[in-house]
Formats: C-alpha cells, sequence, structure tokens
C-alpha cells in the first residue's frame, strides 16, 4: 500500500475528550473516528487492525472446531420475552420498532436467537455436541460509553456458543475453548491473565475471564504471589480472619463534630482505621432495610452483597430519608448499638473486638464497642473486596492486586436458556432431554484498543506485529529529487509484497520530521529509512518500533525481508 492513497489523518495534539492513551493514540494515529456517544468508524488504517485480530479469532475458533454463522443484529422481542431478558436486561437494551409497530431488539448478546435457531434444527443427541460462533457487531446502551472502543454501545464481538448432551461434555468444550483463547492471547502477543470471575444472576458452575494487564484497566485482579490462584476481584472470597479477642475496653461515648467518615474519625481519635467499623444501609429483600459491618479500610462488593438471600438484587442504597426517618440519625453517624435494623458482618468487622462505630447520633461515636456485649452477634457474611495483602483464598501466598481489561468471558451457561426456549433432544434411548449449554465471548474491538494501552511509548503505539496494520514501513528520504532513494525504495516495496510481507511505502514527499513522526505514532514494528548518503555506502537504515536505535544494514531486499520475518 502507498501511503498517499490511504486516509490517514494523523495529529500532534491530544485529543480533548480522551482520557485514556490508547483512545488518544488511536484517534491522533487516524485509527478511528467519533461519530457519536460510543460509536466510532473504523479508518482504513485501524480497519487492518481490526482484520487482523478478527483473522487469527477466526482461526483459533476454526481450529477448535468451532463453525462459524452470522445471526441477524437485530432481534424479535419474543425470543428475548421467552428467556425473560425483555424485562431483565433493562436500559442496555436498545429496543426498537419497525413499520408494523412492533418491538425488537439490537442483539447485545446472542443466546436467544441460537438457541431458537438450534431448536429448529437439531433434533437427536447425534448432532451435538455443536459449537457455533460469529464475529459480528453488537450494541449495548451503556449507562457510561468511555475510553473510545474500550467501552463503545456499538462493538465487535466474537461470540460463540456450545450444545451438549450433559455436563461432562460441556466441561470438556469448555477446556477445549480455554485452550484456545489461550493461543489466541499468545497469538496477539499480549501480556495476558485468565481469572475465577463471578459467575452472575445465571449461576453457572464455572466462568473465567481473559483479562489484558494495563495499569488503566477498569477491572481489580487479585493474584497470589505463593500460588497460580487469580481471581477477578468481584469473585474473589475472603475468608473468616482468627477468632475474635476478648472485650478489654469499656463502651463509651466521644465527641466527633463533623467527622463523618471512618478515616475522619480514626484520624481524630488517633487510632487506626482497621479498628473503625462503617455501616451501609442497603434495601433488603423483603423490602425492609438491612445495615452491612463492614471494617473502616474495607470497601463492599456489590457483587456478594447482592448475591445474599437477605439483600436485594440489583443492590440499592438506602434513600437518605428514609435512613433518618429508621435510624432518627444522618448517615454517618450509624452504628450497631440499638442498630433499628438487622445487621449482616463482614467476616473482618465480625472479629474486631474493642472497635468504633457511630452511635447514632449526630456528631458522636462509640469507643470500646464489642459484638454481643453492646450489640447483638450479627449475621456474617463475605461482603469485602479483597485487599493487596490479604491471605490468597487458595491458602497459599499473599494476594497481590493487578489492573486488567476484560477481553474475553468464558462460561458454563447450564440449561437456563434451553430451558426458557424449550430445547430439546432425543437421547440414544429416544427421551427428550434438555441440552447444557456454553457461551465464550471475546472483546475484538475491545483487544485493539486494550493492545494499545498496554504497547506504546510517548511516541506512539508499537503494534505488536501479528495484528500490526503493516509489518513494514519503507520511508524515502527526498524519492522526488533522488533516482536512487526512488528506485531502491520501489524495489524493496514490490520484493517484500511478492513475499507477502504487509508493507507501506510511505511515498507523500513530505519532510522527514513528519515522517518519521507519523511512523513512530502509527508504529508499524520495522521502518526502513532510505536516503541518499547511506545508500552512497550501500546501506539502510533499519530500526525496529521497540527498539530506540537504528542501525545500517546492507542495502539489499533479502537482508531486509529476512528482519520483518524473523519479527
Ligand atoms: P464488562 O464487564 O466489561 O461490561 P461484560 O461482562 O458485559 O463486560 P460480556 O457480556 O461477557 O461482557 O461480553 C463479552 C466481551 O465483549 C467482553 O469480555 C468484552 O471484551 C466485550 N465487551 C463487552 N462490553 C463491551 C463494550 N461496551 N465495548 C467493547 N467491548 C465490550
Ligand atoms: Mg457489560
Amino acid at each position: 500500500m502507498r501511503l498517499s492513497r490511504m486516509l490517514v489523518p494523523t495529529s500532534r495534539e491530544t485529543p480533548a475528550e480522551a482520557e485514556l492513551v490508547s483512545h488518544q493514540l488511536m484517534l491522533r494515529a487516524g485509527l478511528i473516528r467519533r461519530l457519536g456517544s460510543g460509536l466510532y468508524t473504523w479508518m482504513p488504517m485501524g480497519l487492518r487492525v481490526l482484520a487482523r485480530i478478527e483473522a487469527i479469532v477466526r482461526e483459533e475458533m476454526d481450529r477448535a472446531g468451532a463453525q462459524e454463522v452470522l445471526m441477524p443484529s437485530v432481534h424479535p422481542a419474543e425470543l428475548w420475552q421467552q428467556s425473560g431478558r425483555w424485562d431483565a436486561m433493562g436500559p442496555e437494551l436498545l429496543r426498537i420498532k419497525d413499520r408494523h409497530k412492533r418491538d425488537f431488539c439490537y442483539g447485545p448478546t446472542h443466546e436467544e436467537v441460537v438457541t431458537q435457531l438450534v431448536k429448529q434444527d437439531v433434533r437427536s443427541w447425534k448432532q451435538l455436541p455443536l459449537n457455533l460462533y460469529q464475529i459480528q457487531t453488537k450494541f449495548r446502551d451503556e449507562i457510561r460509553p468511555r475510553f473510545g472502543l474500550m467501552r463503545a454501545r456499538e462493538f465487535v464481538m466474537k461470540d460463540a456458543y456450545s450444545f451438549h448432551v450433559d455436563g461432562d461434555d460441556l466441561a470438556r468444550e469448555y477446556a477445549n475453548m480455554r485452550a484456545a483463547y489461550q493461543r489466541i492471547f499468545e497469538r496477539l502477543g499480549v501480556d495476558y491473565r485468565v481469572v475465577q470471575a463471578d459467575t452472575g444472576a445465571i449461576g453457572g458452575t464455572a466462568s473465567e475471564e481473559f483479562h489484558v494487564l494495563a495499569s488503566a484497566g477498569e477491572d481489580a485482579l487479585a493474584v497470589s504471589d505463593g500460588s497460580d490462584y487469580a481471581a477477578n476481584v468481584e469473585a474473589a472470597a475472603c475468608g473468616a480472619p482468627g477468632p475474635r479477642p476478648d472485650a478489654a475496653a469499656e463502651c463509651a461515648e466521644v465527641a466527633t463534630p463533623g467527622k463523618a467518615t471512618c478515616e475522619d474519625v480514626a484520624e481524630l481519635l488517633g487510632i487506626p482505621l482497621e479498628t473503625t467499623i462503617k455501616l451501609l444501609v442497603v434495601e433488603g429483600a423483603d423490602g425492609g432495610l438491612v445495615a452491612l459491618a463492614l471494617r473502616g479500610d474495607h470497601e463492599l462488593n456489590d457483587v456478594k452483597a447482592e448475591k445474599h438471600p437477605n439483600i436485594a438484587a440489583p443492590l440499592k442504597l438506602a434513600e437518605r430519608t428514609r435512613i433518618a426517618e429508621v435510624f432518627g440519625c444522618e448517615a454517618g453517624y450509624l452504628g450497631v448499638r440499638g442498630c433499628p435494623i438487622p445487621v449482616i458482618a463482614d467476616h473482618a468487622a465480625a472479629a474486631l473486638a474493642d472497635f468504633v462505630c457511630g452511635a447514632n447520633r449526630v456528631d458522636y461515636h462509640l469507643t470500646g464497642v464489642n459484638w454481643g456485649r453492646d450489640a447483638a452477634e450479627p449475621a456474617v457474611a463475605d461482603l469485602r473486596n479483597i485487599v493487596e495483602g490479604d491471605p490468597s483464598p487458595d491458602g497459599r501466598g499473599c494476594i497481590r492486586l493487578l489492573r486488567g481489561i476484560e477481553v474475553g468471558h468464558i462460561f458454563q451457561l447450564g440449561d437456563k436458556y434451553a430451558r426458557a426456549m424449550e430445547l430439546s433432544v432425543l437421547d440414544a434411548e429416544g427421551a427428550s432431554i434438555t441440552p447444557v449449554m456454553g457461551c465464550y465471548g471475546i472483546g475484538v474491538s475491545r483487544i485493539a484498543a486494550a493492545v494499545v494501552e498496554q504497547c506504546h511509548d510517548e511516541q506512539g503505539i508499537r503494534w505488536p506485529q501479528s495484528i500490526a496494520p503493516f509489518e513494514l514501513l519503507i520511508c524515502p528520504i527526498g524519492m522526488d529529487r533522488s533516482d536512487a532513494v526512488r528506485e531502491a525504495a520501489e524495489s524493496l516495496y514490490a520484493a517484500a509484497d511478492a513475499a507477502g510481507i504487509r508493507v507501506l511505502l510511505d511515498d507523500r514527499g513530505l519532510r522527514p520530521g513528519v515522517m518519521f513522526a507519523d511512523s513512530e505514532l502509527v508504529g508499524i514494528p520495522h521502518r526502513v529509512v532510505i536516503g541518499d548518503k547511506a545508500l552512497a555506502d550501500n546501506a539502510f537504515e533499519y530500526r525496529r518500533r521497540t527498539e530506540a536505535d537504528a542501525e545500517r544494514i546492507a542495502a539489499d531486499n533479502a537482508t531486509v525481508l529476512a528482519r520483518v520475518r524473523a519479527g
């Protein structure tokens, strides 16, 4: 490809609307353009990256025995009503009407559609197992679209769905998909981790996420330094610490005017934050209120909380006015002594003795509080986020926290959709059985952004060669003035193209400074600069995007091609 013929609108300015480096660089390198909130056009250079990612995903899915299909992106409402998700999905589901005023939605995922498909054409156990996948555009009306392609509203996903006669066969296919995903992420050339994930409301038996490690990632990951334990913080269990010490202090009320947080109270009293307890009031499953007691230095884990049978799902914090009514005191000074509603304490809070908490009186706290003596023994549950330094849930090593970008999710679904959509097949004995399903997603467009987030420097993107828009960039200096330069550049361009290398020739005739700045920004892995001076010594200047310095190599096409092939 000749750069003069490509629309690559690069820019030196950092776009104000972009927070993340990946978003800034993708805009600056002319890979994407914004149409509206969460809506992006793939420009020619960006689309080449997307196509590379798709090709790797497709190859590995095919190799793993899955079959590609392409399902519609607009779905009749009836399918979603049948699964119950027409109501359950909420506003993330984009609902539309056709000219006959019939309801449709734009597909955010395809469990309903694929189950319907299998229902139409699969009758016998002999047709199973079956794994169908597609690479297709999804729409989710995300509450906060941001970071460009990272959390877009319209995005490209690879979604696969497998069908099995029993759970053993599903477990086999799940392992097969897990291995395929590992091959995919290795070929993409990114640093990634597989972590245990929350199985959500569906409550399947196994679920894991694939994360590209990056400090800007939206997800916190808990990994052990003493074993291969790794889990999304959402799903990382926190066990009970040692037994609670005996009460030693008297319970006393202290004035804490204006100190409505545990941090402020700990500072005022000169005590460690770990000896304080905060109360969070949420709606209960029965419509009443429930108080959650957490240690002052711990954070509530929403996912764990909403799984508790006595807590409403989705989790909803109680309104301030309702708290004031029930406690006769405003939030910030709530405590467990005389608490008017049921208390559920996190394990760590339940293990405290002589702690500090609110006095249920504005501007006052209590010190030396003890469960069982000053307040009723609470119900106990795992409610908090795991933190750095906690023992690993598998009992080996300590937890370290990393940030990740979720790029894949594999899931054993069980029979939820098959049952809801009334899918059944005949088994070997001629009896009707409900198949079990797995589903396996990859955020194809998110991967492009995640890779940039992980692979860049001050000057721009550093594409891994496997998904780079081009492998080799030729930068001739003064091509219009020098026959020698033009001939060498054209000859290398033709040779690389003939050898099947993805090659780009910068024939725009711009100043070397501009040409080099663009080359760094766009991040093509191998660059050859051809100029009169070096050519006089029979040399090219060659540089790998990941290396600081250029080196002189023989002005010989085969030498360049060998470098590119070596990666
Ligand atoms: P998240 O927690 O990031 O919202 P999710 O759990 O909703 O993800 P899945 O339903 O498992 O995501 O979708 C499969 C994959 O699609 C995800 O692993 C992710 O890589 C990608 N994905 C999900 N939502 C978006 C989005 N808004 N923009 C880009 N990619 C997305
Ligand atoms: Mg989501």
